[in-house]
């Protein structure tokens, strides 16, 4: 089956599959040379990478939002499909390698899918005035665990704003194992729930800025790893 099939299979509007098939297609296509993805075959793409990336909009998460972040987007997941399913949405993804914030820059423009693309560490660039707290959502799958992933996210995330970790079955257990640093990044737990494709144990854990993150923060990568919040 072609991957826009499979899209459309899943309830994604003919517009907004057409889109994403095309962007399918150039990760696909430049996997050949740049290793971005391990899930190529057009069914497991359709689920594990587009309908997996939009869920939360489809829940209703991004109602309100007017700006996103993808933080360690990678190949453009979860960013590039919420830009496509989102297009009110300001979407900007964000990846240490430049290998892939060419590709996603390139192939985004070629494609007219409107993301802002920046190069650089989350950790680095996160006090930045044009990032620190200015987005009204922050999202990122496959980074880190979630001790270590909200020091590297929650800076993003505005007064009121909230962080929307894409998690495996192990949901619970990280968030519990990252109550502290929750607390002292100002962030407060709203819930966490299943998501994602059916028949795969993945689920949200949504977290809403409610204290300033404190001036100390984030820290050197080194030490966010070696010593989590
Ligand atoms: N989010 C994508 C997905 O779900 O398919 C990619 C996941 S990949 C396993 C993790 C990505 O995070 C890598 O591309 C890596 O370069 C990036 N990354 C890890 N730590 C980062 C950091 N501190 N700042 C920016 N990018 C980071």
């Amino acid at each position: 089956m072609e991957l826009y099939t499979c899209l459309t299979a899943q309830g994604i509007a003919p517009d907004a599959a057409r889109k994403m098939e095309e962007y399918g297609n150039a990760v696909a296509e430049a996997n050949e040379k740049f290793n971005l993805t391990r899930i190529l075959s057009p069914e497991d793409m359709a689920k594990s990478h587009f309908v997996d990336s939009i869920d939360a909009a489809r829940k209703g998460y991004f109602a309100e939002a007017k700006t996103v972040i993808d933080i360690g987007t990678g190949a453009g997941f979860p960013g590039v499909p919420l830009a496509i399913y989102l297009p009110q949405v300001q979407v900007t993804v964000m990846d240490s390698s430049e290998k892939k914030t060419n590709f996603i820059r390139e192939s985004c423009e070629k494609l007219n899918i409107p993301v802002q693309v920046v190069c650089g560490r989350s950790e680095e660039l996160a006090r930045e005035p044009q990032y620190f707290q200015k987005f009204d959502i922050a999202v990122a799958r496959a980074v880190a665990r979630l001790n270590v992933l909200l020091e590297l996210v929650a800076p993003y995330v505005k007064m009121g704003g909230h962080f929307l970790a894409y998690k495996g079955s192990s949901a619970l257990e990280e968030v519990e194992e990252a109550q502290s640093a929750a607390e002292k990044l100002g962030m407060e737990l709203v819930e966490v729930v299943s998501a994602g494709p059916e028949d795969t144990r993945h689920m949200l854990a949504v977290y809403r800025r409610v204290k300033d993150t404190p001036a100390k923060l984030p820290r050197k990568y080194g030490k966010i790893k070696k010593n989590p919040l």
